[in-house]
């Protein structure tokens, strides 16, 4: 069998983390993107890599943002949306201003960068029927959020203990990272059964059976502390993947590319504390272990290839109970 994996990066920015975080001045949008675009896209052009940008709006419609932006669109690498705002409570949004998110970020991206999106990815794991509803209505090909992910209220009680939020803001991100509830569903692609029609879903990738976590910051996280096991851990989770017959869809941030003395207002963010050139040697690792048994290719040829066998695929009805 022809064992491939996808590759996609979500590019959250400086702004977006302390706007998640709490943190004050995030509204003049601060922005990484010029200083490290270029060195992920030197990355990954060393090791003939194409893969899935996921942009969010708000950066594309900045001008500030444009040269680093087009880069990614010049290389070659496919461009999905990852909304306008990055407002991980994108799932207590209304139809209409879903709606009103989508396009928005639709019309920066394209403005920026030439392309119009058909991949969706939310911020911060939020997903709601409501959105699902507008993707299909907007023609998108897949949606790539749900992480079915065990260990996803750690990761939020951990961002929480570090921040100075509020019960309120606390509240208000109640769903930041997805709840243990979110680790029930399928880790393989699926289809959303909606009111226009099907949808297709990518999952991020976790350990099939063990719904706990495989994307890189994760395994930069366990590199922190052994970069061996760190590696064991990966060639492992890879090769349940292939005896499940998983093709896996592995997610990649701008941070996993970043060392400390990158950006210390993000110094809260766990794996931030390494250097930018041991950063580099762990990904460096773990993307030779990768390639060595896998394809690696989009999120967009993921979801073709999925969409080819997709009589094939489970169908899910979209509840959620959170
Ligand atoms: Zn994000």
């Amino acid at each position: 069998m022809n064992h491939y994996a996808s590759l996609s990066l979500d590019l959250d920015n400086q702004w977006s983390y302390m706007k998640t975080h709490g943190d004050a001045g995030w509204q003049s949008h601060p922005s990484y993107l010029d200083a490290v675009v270029p060195r992920i896209l030197a990355f990954l052009a060393e090791r003939r890599l194409t893969i899935t940008f996921f942009i969010v709006g708000q950066d594309a419609a900045l001008e500030k943002n444009h040269t680093a932006l087009r880069s990614i669109a010049a290389a070659g690498h496919e461009i999905g949306n990852h909304s306008f705002r990055h407002e991980p409570w994108l799932h207590r949004y209304t139809e209409a201003e879903l709606d009103q998110e989508l396009r928005q970020a639709e019309d920066a991206i394209e403005n920026a960068t030439g392309v119009r999106t058909r991949g969706f990815r939310g911020p911060g794991f939020s997903l709601s029927e409501g959105t699902l509803e507008t993707l299909a209505r907007r023609g998108y090909e897949f949606d790539a959020t749900v992480f079915p992910n065990l260990l996803n209220p750690l990761a939020r009680a951990y961002l929480f203990s570090t921040s100075k939020l509020t019960d309120e803001e606390k509240e208000q991100r109640s769903a930041l990272f997805g709840t243990w509830k979110d680790a029930l569903r399928p880790v393989r692609p699926f289809q959303w059964r909606l009111k226009g029609g099907n949808l297709l879903e990518i999952p991020v990738t976790t350990l099939p059976g063990f719904k706990v976590p495989m994307h890189l910051s994760y395994l930069v996280y366990l590199a922190k502390y052994s970069r061996p096991v760190a590696n064991a851990y990966f060639r492992f989770a890879l090769a349940i993947c292939r005896l499940t017959g998983t093709q896996p869809s592995i997610l990649l941030h701008p941070l996993d590319f970043m060392g400390g003395e990158d950006c210390p207002e993000l110094a809260f963010f766990p794996g931030m504390g390494i250097t930018r050139e041991r950063k580099l040697a762990i990904v460096s690792d773990l993307f030779g272990i990768l390639s060595a048994k896998h394809e690696t290719i989009t999120m967009g040829e993921h979801a073709r290839r999925a969409a080819a066998a997709r009589y094939a695929l489970p169908t899910l009805a979209p509840v959620f109970p959170n």
